[in-house]
């Protein structure tokens, strides 16, 4: 089974389905300046989360570039998230 992570599995699956990657969860038991990896979102290409010393809630990106895997900066998830939910 893929694995999908909190926003990915919302837009896809809707509220009913736990996400594989529960990003907030992750977020909730790292300590500051700590990330955690060795996950891959499906949908989004999410690899990692992390929680700054201010305890702000980033996350890492993968894409393919050709053959190489780049890795995007840390950068904003759940703020784009509920970003998107009041556009609609
Ligand atoms: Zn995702």
């Amino acid at each position: 089974m893929k694995d999908y992570c909190t926003k990915c599995s919302l837009e896809i699956f809707g509220k009913e389905r736990e996400p594989e990657l529960n990003i907030e969860q992750m977020f909730e038991a790292l300590q500051p300046g700590f990330m955690t990896t060795g996950m891959l979102c499906e949908g989004c290409g999410l690899v990692a989360v992390t929680r700054t010393e201010d305890n702000e809630l980033k996350v890492v990106y993968s894409e393919w570039e050709g053959e190489e895997l780049i890795y995007s900066e840390p950068s904003d998830y759940i703020k784009k998230l509920q970003n998107n939910d009041t556009d609609e």
